[in-house]
């Protein structure tokens, strides 16, 4: 029997009943547990350690590699928190790692449930990352050990690809609008729209040496660099949003990050503005200290609201599922704490009819962009995908990187989730010798024209 056959039979027997009513944690298998496994010996972890690395193409990149007693069987997880990514290596080598070596790396559910409380003092994005790293390198053993994609064993295919949106951006309506037709014309189907304006610095629209969308102009206050107000702003996005409809007609689906830096009463008006171009969706309209004006926003207006990839916990997410306040849930999965507490917050939106569009920035690792994707083909509950691409340099580290095609990832067929990491490549391509900080302390630098601070 092969290993294949082996699990199949694990899950499908009346043995593998046995198993699961069996207390845990017991140091030898007993009769039941050794005929569940129809042979296969017991594997522990053996070891579990960070990889940070930096290739032209990514920023400050963390992966938790597990390694097991069993030849050849060990597994990737995507541990990115790029802003602090030290501080996620020491957590995994110095806190997780110990308390991780010897456990038997199939009891994913309670590996995760023991990881969350072993520090007494759970939450929060270091912890969550390197919790992320050490989940979906699970998932990627069991996957090897099965001879299955993960995708498979999270229940199968309901779709073939994950359709996906991109990042158009300009620092004018026409410079946008190609920006957008050069996504369109590679088969996207749905694009996000950032527009840089003079003197402010807006989010999201990275044009030609303007720094984040700041196209430098005086202020005409005590503060210039990087300033932002968010009047101009908001006046400028049902103008973009009229230009780009006009121009693109109504097929195309377009979206828009707000990234909460505006006020709440400017985030009522402008959710009821754009109503009007019924866009795909508007996300972080309010910052996550105000999700309490979701129920006046849609108490207001039909614009479809996203939310929540600065959320640090999955247990923000059930309020505003459960009462049906937004539309899509925006988790950064490594932030929350990887596979297997996503697993749970698409099964949750799936009984409310909120559906997924997990977060897959350029800070998150090809390993995470594969974890979406999984969850993605799995889950009914999908909406869409945000998607990246990447250069050849990381393409020869990550082997087996997602590629688009038509506007749609594809899983890896592949078991586990299909990627290779080139180890020695991943040292060479080091952070220490790319950045002149290991942490970036790129955010929390746009201030208002008075000096105050832009949250984030
Ligand atoms: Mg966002």
């Amino acid at each position: 029997m092969n290993r294949r056959d082996a699990f199949l039979s694990m899950t499908a027997g009346a043995a593998g009943l046995g198993a699961l009513f069996a207390p845990q944690l017991r140091a030898a298998p007993t009769p039941q547990e050794t005929q569940a496994r129809r042979g296969m010996p017991a594997i522990r972890i053996t070891n579990v350690k960070a990889v940070l690395t930096a290739p032209p193409g990514l920023p400050r990149t963390v992966i938790v590699k597990i390694e097991t007693n069993e030849a050849g069987v060990y597994g990737w997880g995507c541990a990115t928190f790029t802003q602090r990514a030290k501080a996620v290596v020491t957590a995994v080598d110095e806190f997780l790692a110990p308390f991780l070596i010897g456990k038997d790396p199939d009891q994913i559910e309670d590996i995760w449930q023991t990881m969350y409380v072993s520090s007494y003092w759970r939450n929060g994005p270091v912890l969550y990352n390197a919790m992320s790293g050490v989940d979906q390198a699970l998932w990627d053993i069991k996957g090897k050990r099965a001879n299955m994609p993960v995708y498979a064993l999270l229940g199968g295919k309901v779709r073939q690809a994950a359709d996906v949106y991109r990042h158009a951006s300009g620092d004018s309506l026409e410079s946008l609008l190609e920006s957008a037709q050069g996504y369109i014309e590679q088969g996207v189907r749905h694009v996000r729209i950032q527009m840089a304006i003079a003197g402010n610095a807006n989010y999201g629209a990275r044009t030609e040496g303007s720094g984040n969308g700041f196209l430098g102009a005086p202020s005409g206050g005590p503060h210039n660099e990087r300033m932002y107000e968010p009047t101009p702003y908001v006046l400028s996005v049902p103008k973009m949003f009229e230009y780009m409809r006009k121009n693109l007609g109504d097929e195309i689906e377009l979206l828009h990050d707000t990234h909460e830096r505006i006020s709440n009463d400017q985030a009522m008006w402008l959710c009821k503005r754009l109503e009007e171009y019924r866009p795909f969706f508007l996300e972080d309209p309010v910052s996550p200290e105000q999700i309490g004006y979701f129920r006046h926003i849609r108490s207001q207006c039909t614009t479809s609201i996203a939310m929540g990839e600065l959320f640090n916990s999955p247990h923000e997410f059930v309020g505003l599922i459960s009462e049906r306040l937004i539309d899509f849930i925006r988790v950064h999965i490594s932030q929350i704490g990887g596979v297997t507490p996503a697993r749970k917050l698409a099964a949750l939106s799936e009984f409310f009819g909120v559906r997924t569009a997990w977060h897959g920035p350029g800070d998150t690792s090809p390993v995470g962009h594969l974890a979406n994707i999984a969850l993605d083909v799995s889950s009914y509950a999908f909406g869409i995908q945000e998607a990246q691409q990447w250069p050849e340099t990381v393409h020869e580290v990550f082997k087996g990187c997602p590629r688009l095609e038509n506007g749609f990832f594809y899983p890896n067929e592949a078991p586990g989730w299909g990627i290779e990491i080139d180890e020695t490549l991943a040292a060479k391509y080091d952070v220490d010798s790319r950045y002149d900080t290991p942490f970036d302390y790129s955010w929390g630098t746009t201030r208002r024209r008075d000096g105050s601070i832009i949250r984030p």
